[in-house]
């Protein structure tokens, strides 16, 4: 069965979340010091792509870029950066339009994303109120959550605007 692929994040950055703080980069080389990982050129290739984006990336997308200065940059090595970024939680996988976005160090851990359907944006919530509340529910019911954040799907105020 032939399934249309969902748009691609567009073009002009659409993320209404906190703006990326200037230092999150030397935040980050920082904490990798702390905790003995090393920011390999490759790392910090990936996430400058993902914050200069400012919106959702698909891996493929983030690839192309790498290579824009890297022609050469191997798929496994920028999806392994990837990976290492999201493991550190310097980036957060958005599974209902599968694309990542940079997420800066010091951001709260509990948050719910609501992601547009249509156009790929993303805004981010902050609050005690939004997703924690179902993440301790599940936990009461002896469910570990694989992360601390909530994603919604929908259609974002500017698509529901009628053209
Ligand atoms: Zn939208």
């Amino acid at each position: 069965m032939h399934s249309t692929p969902p748009p691609s994040p567009p073009a002009r950055p659409r993320v209404h979340a906190e703006t990326v703080a200037g230092d999150g980069l030397q935040t980050i080389r920082t904490l990798c010091e702390q905790r003995g990982f090393v920011f390999t050129a490759m790392r910090q290739r990936v996430l400058q792509v993902l914050v200069d984006a400012g919106s959702p990336m698909k891996a493929y997308a983030v690839l192309e870029e790498v290579r824009r200065t890297q022609p050469h940059a191997a798929p496994t090595s920028v999806y392994r950066a990837l990976d290492f970024l999201l493991g550190q939680g310097w980036a957060v996988r958005l599974n209902s339009i599968n694309a990542h976005l940079y997420v800066p160090p010091g951001s709260p851990a509990r948050c719910t994303y609501l992601v547009c359907e249509e156009c790929c944006s993303v805004q981010v919530v902050h609050g005690a109120e939004t997703g924690a509340n179902w993440i301790d529910q599940a936990r009461i019911t002896g469910f570990v959550p694989a992360s601390n954040s909530v994603e919604i799907s929908g259609r974002c105020a500017q698509c529901r605007m009628p053209t």
